[in-house]
């Protein structure tokens, strides 16, 4: 096949949507170089070049916000809090949710999660990212199954909601909106409908979906969203979480400390109102107008158009990458359902980090592998029993390093193109058929495949670590 660099869709020769980095020249492991082929936006993405330009211009006026009489203080002060409206703007959020500079999506729904009413019934489903299966269990959650199909996950919530206890407490729906496994998109305004019908209400967490389709909260009915810059083609430490004031400004604040009060004394304090209750500390005032210019940037381009844009190119991906020999997809819900564009999948049994470090080093594709924080969900896809998961549980616990079980993932963003598309595709045939042309093994340090050796030097940035480093965590 002859890969083609000529952007086939209008968008991705926009030149508003333009990112930064797209034409790096990455190294080789057999030598020479190629332009490195990014399929990996779901873990992160790019900067946009507009959030790039508009942060170097605020840098020349960076200062500190709300507390500062000086004039840099006024405009940066003036920037962050246009970056919270922007934000607003682009999930339609009503005009009283509040709107709330966080870290990332982690970072927004353990916020919610330490500011939810005493007694709240959490209801979350079991295939959920780790940042919205694991907050809720410090206060109780009651998962669901995973959902064969859209059907039966309306069903389920519905009964679940309907059978629990008829009091006055309050209760939460916690779902995904784009499931970072299977690209699945939820259907959000029926689940807001089942929720409120039950006296529930929703949170969505956005991640995936965001950066890739239309959100609005106001028509969905949708209470709370979480959201990361870091996908959002901002990638400069700040999220969102965006919702009902009520509950986010009552009680005592998820974080303590400076900025989140009206007056201490010794044996009492008097906390701010919503935003500033729940923003303590010095805020990332550059991460929100970087998200704040990323938002506007994406609205002013049209998501709805994004999203048609990057159905086509999946659309494309699912027919090149389908003929591959070995090549297996992993989903849940109907081959037709909506879904963000990206593709779980295996190569027949080739462990899924080999395949990962020969795209890399022997084709320059970097792709996302492992078990993608959702590991009910890949375990559920994998077909892993329980007694399996809990011997890997044991293993882990012992302090024993075993792989998990896990697939490869490939992800599109702003400027893939379907030359993207045929790269991959045209590797993952020739791996297919004729294996690595490398050898590799498997690294103490990692406990994955690497290069063995891997001659490519790193670029000469501005911080390098030169000594491997034992810490290794999961992150997608
Ligand atoms: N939810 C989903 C669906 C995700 O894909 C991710 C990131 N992989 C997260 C939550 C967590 O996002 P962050 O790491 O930015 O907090």
């Amino acid at each position: 096949m002859t890969a083609t660099h000529e952007p086939v869709h209008d968008l991705h020769g926009s030149e508003a949507l333009r990112l930064v980095g797209t034409d790096t020249q990455v190294p080789l492991v057999g030598g020479g170089t190629t332009r490195y082929v990014n399929l990996d936006y779901a873990a992160s993405a790019p900067a946009l070049r507009a959030v790039h330009d508009a942060v170097e211009e605020l840098l020349g006026w960076y200062s500190s916000v709300h507390r500062g009489a000086g004039f840099k203080s006024r405009a940066a002060t003036a920037a962050y809090e246009g970056a919270r409206e922007a934000i607003r703007r682009f999930v339609n959020a009503r005009d009283d949710d509040a709107v709330i500079i966080t870290r990332n999506t982690t970072d927004s729904i353990n916020l919610l999660a330490g500011t939810l009413p005493a007694g709240t019934h959490v209801v979350a489903f079991a295939g959920e990212h780790h940042a919205n299966l694991l907050p809720w269990r410090r206060i109780g959650v009651r998962y669901l199954g995973i959902p064969e199909t859209p059907a039966e996950l309306l069903e389920t919530l519905a009964v679940t909601l309907r059978d629990l206890p008829t009091c006055d407490d309050p209760h939460l729906v916690a779902v995904t909106g784009a499931s970072n496994v299977t690209g699945e998109i939820w259907p959000l305004a029926e689940i807001a409908e089942v929720a409120h019908a039950h006296g529930a209400r929703l949170l969505v967490d956005a991640a995936q979906l965001a950066p890739h389709a239309p959100v609005d909260m106001a028509s969905a009915g949708i209470d709370y969203l979480a959201l990361s810059g870091h996908k959002l083609y901002a990638p400069y430490g700040a999220g969102a979480l965006i919702g009902r004031r009520d509950w986010l400004g009552a009680g005592d604040p998820f974080l303590r400390g400076g900025g989140a009060v009206k007056i201490v004394t010794l044996d009492d304090t008097v906390w701010a109102e919503l935003p500033d209750r729940q923003e303590a500390g010095s805020p990332n005032v550059i991460g929100a107008v970087a998200l704040g210019v990323a938002c506007d940037t994406l609205a002013a381009a049209g998501m709805a158009k994004i999203a048609e844009e990057e159905r086509s190119l999946l659309g494309y991906a699912r027919e090149q990458l389908g003929e591959v020999p070995g090549f297996q997809h992993y989903r849940v819900w109907p081959a037709d359902h909506p879904r963000v564009g990206l593709l779980t999948f295996s190569l027949g049994d080739m462990p899924y980090d080999l395949l990962a470090a020969v795209l890399s080093a022997e084709y320059g594709i970097g792709i996302r592998h492992g078990c993608f924080c959702a590991h009910p969900l890949m375990m559920r896809l994998l077909k892993v029993d329980d007694a399996e998961a809990h011997r890997l549980m044991d293993e882990a616990r012992a302090g024993h390093h075993e792989r998990l079980p896990g697939a490869a993932r490939m992800s599109l963003g702003l400027a893939s193109t379907r030359a993207d598309v045929d790269a991959v595709a045209d590797a993952l045939r020739a791996i297919a058929t004729d294996g690595p042309t490398w050898k590799y093994s498997v690294s103490p340090d990692t406990d994955e495949y690497e290069p063995d050796p891997d001659p490519r030097p790193l670029p000469p940035l501005p911080m390098r670590l030169v000594e491997k480093s034992h810490a290794h965590g999961e992150s997608a």
